[in-house]
């Protein structure tokens, strides 16, 4: 089979070409449009592949998707193209309904005239994966309480508002055009390749240069992690044997405070890179919180367990240990990320800040 992965240059879809790529037969198309998130450079150890082609299309550009769609003929799509930074929604969330409301519509609609044209086993078997997340559903109370595949949306920031409206709009392409379409809502995501303006890499290449680590408000809002490449095993399972118009929760079983997740990486760090003089959680610092900021998400995975025999084979500190160790033993990766030179290459510029 072709699957057409939009985002595929980013942390997770690139974690999804690079499983497909070593796990299955399949072959990949990689739809992306090289926003500062997006970093081919991540597809390093797969992209020579015979099974892989890239092309570098905005999912807001119809006619480029419609010649992508009929150029490549793709048996899947798999979408994760987004924006996806909460901080860069509250300011300027412009360009998240731009991709994530409009862009979403404008795929599918070009995977409806296409899918439409197809017929007989191509028809049947062709399915639109939408990749979303838990924070559509907003924020629960206390310590209690999951959220599950019925639970009612109620999002916070201007991103879990954007993907809250793609997910209804993909819902609605099922309900009224027959779409086959799968949803997925995953909770926080960590591991290699992940872009250091999140909170695990912010944190491990902040405390490598010795710079303070800053915790917004108490660091007491609680998230679910998830290895991404249990992430990406969970969607290749979704899309092979999901039931249609379902939507699965996943989830990794690990709630932990954001001031738990950066004392644990000083801890490993302590251990894994020590430097004279210095105990990483003396870099912890306090800020401001974000507005709006959720207090505690938790994912009620049962139903991907149950249906579809997934489960996270990392726990968080296995996890945890080889995303540190993975950072440590690719600076390169990280500092060309960090000084912009994996973008500038591409743009054909100079020194010139980019991000
Ligand atoms: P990311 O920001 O790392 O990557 C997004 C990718 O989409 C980039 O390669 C970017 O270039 C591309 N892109 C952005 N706008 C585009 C456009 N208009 N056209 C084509 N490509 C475009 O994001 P991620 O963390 O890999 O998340 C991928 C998906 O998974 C998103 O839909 C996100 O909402 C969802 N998700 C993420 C998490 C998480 O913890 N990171 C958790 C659950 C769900």
């Amino acid at each position: 089979m072709k699957v057409l992965v939009t985002g595929g240059a980013g942390f997770i879809g690139s974690a999804v070409i690079r499983h497909i790529l070593s796990h299955t037969d399949d072959s990949v198309v990689n739809v992306d449009k090289l926003t500062y998130a997006g970093n081919l450079e991540s597809l390093a150890a797969v992209s020579g592949s015979e099974r892989y082609r890239f092309e570098q299309v905005d999912i807001c550009d119809q006619a480029a998707l419609e010649r992508v769609f009929a150029a490549h003929r793709p048996g899947a799509v798999m979408h994760l193209a987004a924006e996806s930074h909460v901080d860069r929604s509250i300011e300027g969330p412009a360009a998240f309904v731009q991709t994530n409301i409009v862009g979403t519509y404008i795929l599918l609609e070009v995977c409806r005239q296409y899918w439409q044209g197809l017929t007989g086993a191509a028809r049947d078997a062709f399915r639109f994966h939408h990749v979303s997340t838990d924070e559509v559903f907003g924020d629960l109370d206390g310590p209690e309480g999951l959220f599950t595949e019925s639970t009612p949306y109620a999002p916070s920031s201007p991103y879990s508002a954007s993907k809250a409206s793609s997910d209804h709009l993909v819902r609605a392409w099922y309900r009224t055009y027959g779409l086959p379409v799968l949803l997925t809502n995953c909770s926080n995501n960590y591991g290699p390749y992940h872009f250091p303006e999140k909170l695990i890499p912010l944190m491990i290449l902040n405390a490598l240069e010795g710079k303070p680590l800053p915790v917004y408000g108490r660091g007491d809002q609680v998230r679910d992690w998830l290895y991404v490449e249990d992430h990406a095993r969970a969607l290749c399972q979704v899309m092979a044997r999901g039931r249609l118009g379902e939507t699965y929760n996943i989830g990794g079983h690990n709630e932990k405070s954001n001031l738990q997740v950066v004392e644990s990486l000083c801890d490993l760090l302590q251990e894994l890179a020590p430097v004279a003089q210095r105990r990483y959680r003396d870099l912890i610092t306090f800020v401001q919180d974000r507005p709006g900021h959720d207090h505690r998400y938790a994912i009620d995975a049962g139903k991907i367990e149950r249906e579809l025999g997934w489960a996270p084979r990392e726990t968080f500190e296995s996890g945890l240990r080889k995303t540190v160790q993975w950072y440590l033993d690719n600076q390169t990766w990280c500092a060309r990320v960090q000084d912009g030179s994996y973008q500038r290459e591409r743009l054909g510029l100079g020194k010139e800040k980019v991000l």
